[in-house]
């Protein structure tokens, strides 16, 4: 990446700690994004990183902590958590796509619903991204018409229809046959490129190292390491991310 992120922290994470129970899930995170920066979350299974990013567009609550959308605080609920979750765009493993709804439809709702968009411009909008990421030709087929690759392609139009000021992906190309990874992190490359904020659990090291500014290590509930790829992959410091390097490089 050539664009340096700058300016007030667009997310930020400040002493953030959640508890299923008696697990202790999230501890004290401290985490603060740059208006077009895109970090990357990395850590063993079990580690956090999907309540991490859970929390941030507060699907699930925290116990402590602060959690700040481009100087906002999250509320605990009612209208303003609504509109401040839609500044949140969250892609998935599980493409979760309305199955009984057209590719169009799946892109058109939210704006229409949640925005208030017009039909007529929501589906303009959602032809055009439609088209940046590459199923244009699909907009009539249902969800089951769609190669995975296809289907994701479309999660992350759907995600950028709502114009989030950052977008969660949770291991986006995880659920994906190999031949169609490379086409959805090609279009989240092109994202990053193009100066949207992304916070993305990913394994694809690849990934990290072109389009990241930042890997964020998470262990156990919390932030390990936090440094740039080239750093974090040639010289990182705990011994925990040594280890788990190890296993996945
Ligand atoms: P990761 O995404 O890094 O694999 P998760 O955030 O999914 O980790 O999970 C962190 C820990 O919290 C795991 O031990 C998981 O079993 C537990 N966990 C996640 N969601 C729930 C839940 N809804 N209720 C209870 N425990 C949960
Ligand atoms: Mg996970």
């Amino acid at each position: 990446m050539t664009s340096r992120p700058n300016g007030e922290p667009l997310v930020r994470l400040s002493g953030v700690n959640k508890w299923f129970g008696e697990l202790h899930v999230l501890q004290d995170i401290d985490l603060e994004i740059a208006r077009g920066e895109v970090v990357v979350v990395i850590g063993p299974s079990g580690s956090g990183k999907s309540t991490l990013c859970r929390t941030i567009n507060r699907l699930e609550a925290i116990d402590k902590g602060e959690i700040t959308i481009d100087g906002q605080r999250l509320p605990e609920e009612g209208k303003q958590l609504a509109r401040l979750r839609s500044d949140v765009g969250m892609v998935f493993q599980s493409f979760n796509l309305f199955a009984h709804k057209t590719i169009l439809e799946n892109v058109t709702l939210g704006p229409i619903k949640v925005r208030g968009t017009s039909k007529a411009e929501a589906e303009r909008r959602a032809r055009e991204l439609l088209d940046r990421v590459g199923v244009s030709a699909q907009a009539d087929k249902y969800p089951a018409q769609l190669s995975g690759g296809q289907q994701q392609r479309v999660a992350i139009a759907r995600a950028l229809a709502m114009d989030p000021k950052v977008l969660l992906f949770d291991e986006p190309t995880s659920a994906l046959d190999p031949e169609m990874i490379n086409e959805v992190l090609d279009v989240m490359t092109g994202l990053a490129r193009e100066g949207m904020t992304m916070i993305v659990v990913t394994h694809e090291m690849g990934f990290a190292r072109r389009a990241a500014n930042r890997v964020v290590f998470m262990d156990g509930g919390r932030v390990v390491e936090s440094a740039d790829p080239e750093t974090f992959f040639t010289r990182p410091e705990s011994d925990r991310a040594k280890d788990f390097l190890s296993k996945i490089l």
